[in-house]
């Protein structure tokens, strides 16, 4: 019998960790790659943020912390999402944990049971159906349009419900996409939610400050408050506040929902960060003007990326309403060899012949539950994204 648990059979490897790889190893070998692979801001996190961090060093909040989050960064949160979300939650509703990440895996652990379905609309982040899988789950997919950028149809949501539907898995804007739903389609989703009292939303709302040309976010159990028993409100400081590596995520919920991630942080992680907790506190208390400023420098890149694939043989790319990622369709691609010889017959042999002819790195499709695609990071200098845009058109135009 093996050594290793059977839970870990019904796990992949990451699919990003090969193309990570191999960009990191052309790298290595001295080869000019442009990485737009990565899922985090190039900026760095604001001086404000640091210095109450190095604060809280001095002051000696180095210890043990209440398993999901000091008092502070609770209220914190909850004045957050009452001004950012109108939503009313109380410090006991809420759980801070490391990164959104662990929150996620915390309320999927705490709440699944052998055979318990979770709708997982893709293109997906590549982290939830695996996620699902480690408590037990089954992931069940629902694709989107493309012509609706990639979003799910209330239709489609129907029809997947059945009686052993748990959650959705609701995240707007969409990281590999970019797609945002506007009110008006999120409240259509939330509508065949009303019909099903036993399905839960988990909202993963980590890319809510990253939206362009006015696009108003909105969550679900803002949309529709008699939702609010059975929503969970997922967000954290990693995307918006470039704070990836502090790992601070947070979540609004029912209490005795809460209560139960609180079980198993605590015999898990025990408590995120202390320091990263104080530092989040003022992130979320602190000046918010740059977040604004940042976004405008997000948008000038998405315009530059989405007219520099447009322009690119083969490929067509929509025009997303958030987060940093465009989602390129390679349909008209496939089929072709590249000019290096590859045969062009999936999106993983296209953005693999792609970063070893022209060293730009992307992530296939197929990784997010969606192809013939690839996902573009636009989280990169306006320099590196005209240049990559060049060599994406250069090998395009050597596919015959
Ligand atoms: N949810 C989505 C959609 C993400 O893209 C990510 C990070 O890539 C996360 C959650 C996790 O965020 P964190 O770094 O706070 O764990």
């Amino acid at each position: 019998m093996s050594f290793l648990s059977q839970t870990l059979d019904r796990v992949k490897p990451s699919p990003t960790v090969a193309v990570t790889q191999l960009a990191a190893e052309l790298k290595a070998a001295g080869r000019d790659v442009i990485g737009l692979g990565a899922g985090e801001p190039d900026f760095d996190t604001p001086d404000n943020i640091k210095a109450a961090a190095i604060a809280a060093i001095e002051a000696g909040k180095t210890k043990y912390t209440a398993p999901d989050g000091i008092l502070e960064l609770k209220q914190a949160i909850c004045a957050k999402f009452k001004r950012e979300n109108e939503l009313d939650y109380a410090p006991q509703q809420i759980s801070v944990s490391t990164g959104g990440k662990q929150v996620l895996y915390n309320a999927l652990m705490a709440t699944l049971n052998p055979g318990d379905e979770v709708i997982i609309p893709a293109p997906y982040w590549v982290s939830y159906p695996d996620m699902v899988r480690l408590g037990g789950g089954e992931p069940v997919i629902v694709t989107g349009e493309r012509q609706l950028g990639y979003k799910i149809t209330p239709d489609a949501l129907e029809a997947a419900i059945t009686p052993k539907t748990k959650w959705l898995i609701f995240n707007s804007p969409s990281n590999p996409t970019g797609a945002g739903y506007s009110r008006d389609e999120l409240k259509a989703l939330t509508e065949v939610l009303m019909r099903h009292e036993h399905v839960w939303v988990m909202s993963d709302d980590m890319y809510e400050h990253l939206a362009y040309d006015g696009f108003e976010f909105t969550t679900p159990a803002q949309i529709e408050p008699r939702l609010y028993d059975r929503t969970l409100t997922v967000n954290g400081v990693s995307k918006a506040y470039a704070m990836t590596g502090w790992r601070i995520g947070y979540a609004g919920g029912p209490e005795h929902l809460i209560a139960a991630m609180r079980k198993i942080q605590g015999q898990s992680t025990t408590n995120p960060c202390s320091i990263s907790q104080w530092a989040a506190v003022e992130a979320l208390n602190g000046p918010q003007g740059f977040l604004a400023e940042r976004a405008q420098a997000f948008l000038r890149r998405r315009n530059l990326v989405v007219a520099g694939l447009n322009a690119c043989t083969g490929i067509t790319c929509e025009t997303p309403e958030g987060a940093f990622y465009v989602y390129p369709s390679v349909a008209d691609c496939m089929g072709k060899t590249s000019a290096g010889g590859a045969a062009i017959d999936s999106d993983e042999a296209f953005c693999k012949a792609l970063l070893e002819e022209e060293g730009v790195a992307v992530v296939f499709g197929a990784a997010f539950g969606l192809s013939p695609n690839f996902r573009v990071s636009y989280a990169t200098s306006d320099e590196a994204l005209s240049e990559a845009c060049t060599r994406i058109a250069r090998f395009c135009d050597g596919l015959s």
